[in-house]
């Protein structure tokens, strides 16, 4: 007998409940703090970019999500004026000392997982959202950049800095703190929606 699997694309929520989904599953996708975002209100600042340019990360020139490839400040601006709402999500881990690098790492890898799940139920509720996380799209070892073309355009990541955004004023406007208190680090990410 020859069983016939048809695969059923789940329809995309109704406008005005998209943000509130995406508050609920960060919540259970375990991300320690959540919050509301005004996406209109977003600035990308040339002087991030010139931090990311100024090569700290090393990750500049290197990765498909990263500056110069994925576009220009005023590129990246436009791509975000496209969006109103929005989720800021975040990872709080809590160090042994400044020097705990291991925590650091553990609580960044923790923070990429979340949200490498988190941005795909997005896509999958949404037709349309930009999701931003902390650091460069690391879904594949080494990135193909430039030699070829993006392995996974539709899953890669690029990272609030690469779009111009400062961080600490992201979670100002998402009414969250940036820095919880001596001994914690927390990583940040958002997506945009359509909706406010
Ligand atoms: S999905 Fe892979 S090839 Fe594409 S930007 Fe990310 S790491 Fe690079």
């Amino acid at each position: 007998m020859i069983i016939h699997i048809i695969m059923v694309r789940m329809p995309f929520v109704k406008e005005g409940r998209a943000v509130e989904k995406l508050l609920q599953l960060a919540l259970e996708l375990g991300f320690d703090h959540a919050a509301r975002l005004d996406a209109s209100c977003l600035r990308a600042l040339p002087e991030v970019r010139e931090m990311c340019a100024s090569g700290r990360c090393r990750r500049y020139g290197e990765s498909w999500s990263c500056p110069p490839a994925c576009g220009t400040i005023e590129e990246c601006e436009t791509r975000m004026r496209a969006y109103t709402g929005g989720v800021l999500v975040q990872t709080t881990a809590h160090l042994e000392d400044d020097f705990d690098m291991e925590g650091m790492n553990r609580a960044q890898e923790l923070h990429k997982k979340r949200f490498f799940d988190l941005a795909r139920q997005a896509r999958l509720l949404c037709s349309d959202v930009l999701p931003l996380t902390a650091g460069s799209c690391t879904i594949c070892r080494a990135c193909t950049y430039p030699n070829k073309p993006c392995r996974f355009p539709h899953k890669m990541l690029s990272s609030m800095e690469a779009y111009g955004l400062l961080v600490s004023e992201v979670c100002n406007l998402a009414g969250l703190a940036y820095y919880y208190g001596p001994g914690t680090l927390t990583y940040s990410a958002c997506i945009l929606t359509k909706e406010g």
